[in-house]
């Protein structure tokens, strides 16, 4: 890590818990590349007391944040200002500093974008399904409609999570291409090939044996599948996509791209394809230890 001295800015991530975050890693590995002058620290901060954390942050010169569970909603009515997008999500991950206070943004959206648009796939006119309806999967089921998804299948175990969302797309957008079901109802959904978001915590490292939907009739219908989970990379639901011909992303460039939307917003410059890449590779390592 650089010299921190008296002009070093710092950024930081609140939320609760922090200890697990991979944000510092990535946040100081794009400063030390650009030689940007920038620390970036975790802060835990407790229940009752967001509020005072953002106007603490604000008064001790912080130049951005990026806010994680519990706070993502919550965090909007401590701000100066929205971002429209992230205004119609109803969660902002990122703050960026402005005269009198921060702007609320939702990189979680525009990264998971970046991400597909820079492995050659598209949301537009694609028939998806999203499975989960937790904070992740809102932030994926308003990219699918904001990006003109043909139409969004919708699958959870609790149905009323994924009822909820879906009243929020059709509020938001005007429009009825959204249907709910419950994970085992996926023989529902009409025959096709679809693309698959993942967005089940369902999988994840200590439980990869696992998936969120196990039947091979369901990944028979699945052409390409997106599992946001990045730890660990190769996930169960990733497996069962590629055993039935299609093809199987984690969430590392999701993970990689929201940090990296931040990290621009934050310090207005552009991260080359070449920093991307080796932050992926560094990603990569850290996540297979
Ligand atoms: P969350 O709000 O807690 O939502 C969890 C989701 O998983 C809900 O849909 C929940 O269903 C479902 N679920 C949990 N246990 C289940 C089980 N045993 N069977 C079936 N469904 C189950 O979590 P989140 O913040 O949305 O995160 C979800 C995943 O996305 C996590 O794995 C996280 O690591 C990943 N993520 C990745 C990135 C990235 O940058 N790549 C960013 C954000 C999140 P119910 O509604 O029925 O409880």
């Amino acid at each position: 890590m650089h010299q921190i001295d008296g002009k070093t800015r710092v950024c930081g991530l609140i939320g609760n818990p922090v200890e697990h975050t991979l944000s510092p890693m990535i946040h100081n590995f794009l400063a030390d590349e650009m030689g940007i002058d920038l620390a970036y620290v975790p802060f835990e901060v407790k229940e009752g007391a967001l509020g005072e954390a953002i106007l603490g942050a604000y008064a001790l010169n912080v130049l951005g944040l990026n806010i994680t569970v519990p706070y993502k909603s919550q965090v909007i009515g401590c701000l100066k200002g929205i971002d429209p997008l992230a205004k119609k999500i109803g969660a902002v991950n990122t703050l960026v500093r402005q005269d009198g206070g921060y702007v609320g943004y939702n990189t979680d959206m525009t990264g998971l974008r970046r991400a597909i648009l820079s492995q050659g796939m598209k949301i537009k006119d694609e028939n998806v399904i999203l499975i989960g309806a937790g904070g992740a999967a809102r932030a994926v089921a308003f990219l699918c409609m904001e990006d003109g998804a043909s139409h969004v299948w919708i699958l959870n175990r609790t149905l009323s999570k994924a009822e909820t969302i879906a009243g929020q797309l059709r509020n938001a957008y005007g429009k009825d291409n959204v249907t709910v079901l419950s994970l085992s109802d996926y023989d529902k959904i009409p025959k096709g090939k679809y693309l698959a978001l993942q967005a089940t915590s369902v999988g994840l490292k200590g439980k990869s044996d696992m998936a969120a939907i196990e039947d091979d009739a369901f990944y028979e219908m699945i052409h390409t599948g997106i599992d946001l989970i990045y730890n660990p990379t190769n996930t169960k639901f990733m497996r069962l996509v590629n055993s039935h011909g299609g093809k199987a992303y984690n969430g590392l460039m999701m993970l990689a791209y929201q940090a990296i939307d931040a990290f621009e917003l934050w310090t207005g410059i552009s991260i080359s394809d070449e920093v991307t890449s080796r932050m992926l590779e560094m990603l990569s390592e850290k996540t297979a230890q």
